[in-house]
């Protein structure tokens, strides 16, 4: 495997010390730790969600992630805010790129997860939420963004996979879904990025569970 790419140590050098990301619009959550001593981040986990479901824009998800749903704003949200969840990526449907944890740290967004043989998925993963549903076509800037962000991530990180919330928590969560072209994503990152599109490979049925 040739890595990185020319242009990708540019690209990692757009993260600072701690993994935050430049240009990307901070909002901090508090739902994070530090990983374990000598995890290597090897892994980006894609995530689906929308809040209320089936509902884009607004601040529904930026409120989840740092505590501060209102429960009596939707009669989804008593069943989720008190949750303690995150991500370190948003990408919205206009392509909006937020950060909520830095990628030094464990974000809160796999749960109880297993990749390769491995348990916990926070430990070793980035994880990205792409606001969306199961079975809505995700935009085309949000591929485009998801692309150059794995790209940059696999430039400060060794990343070598990406796979879905599915994949690694199959029967548990659905999301992204089968509106998600992997495909697609696998053209837009190329063979120069390194980064294996692993749930090419994996993919078996379709959970039944609407994952966050
Ligand atoms: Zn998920």
């Amino acid at each position: 495997m040739t890595r990185p790419a020319p242009d990708a140590a540019r690209c990692g050098a757009r993260f600072d010390r701690r993994g935050w990301l430049a240009g990307a619009r901070r909002v901090r959550s508090p739902n994070a730790d530090a990983r374990p001593a000598g995890a290597e981040v090897t892994l980006v986990v894609v995530h689906g969600i929308s809040l209320p479901p089936g509902r884009f824009g607004g601040d529904a998800i930026l409120r989840l992630f740092t505590n501060r749903l209102d429960p009596g704003a939707h009669p989804a949200f008593p069943a989720i805010a008190a949750l303690r969840v995150s991500a370190h990526f948003l990408i919205r449907r206009d392509g909006t790129l937020l950060q909520f944890v830095a990628c030094g740290e464990r974000a809160w967004h796999a749960g109880a997860s297993r990749w390769r043989g491995r348990e916990r998925c926070n430990d070793f993963s980035i994880g990205i939420e792409l606001e969306g549903t199961d079975d809505r076509p995700y935009t085309a800037r949000q591929y485009a963004r998801l692309a150059v962000l794995v790209r940059r991530l696999a430039a400060r990180w060794p990343i070598r996979e990406v796979a879905g919330h599915s994949d690694v928590a199959p029967g548990r969560k659905s999301d992204p879904g089968e509106a998600f072209d992997w495909a697609r994503l696998a053209r837009l990152l190329g063979p120069a990025s390194g980064v294996r599109v692993a749930a090419l490979g994996v993919r078996g049925e379709r959970p039944p569970a609407h994952g966050l």
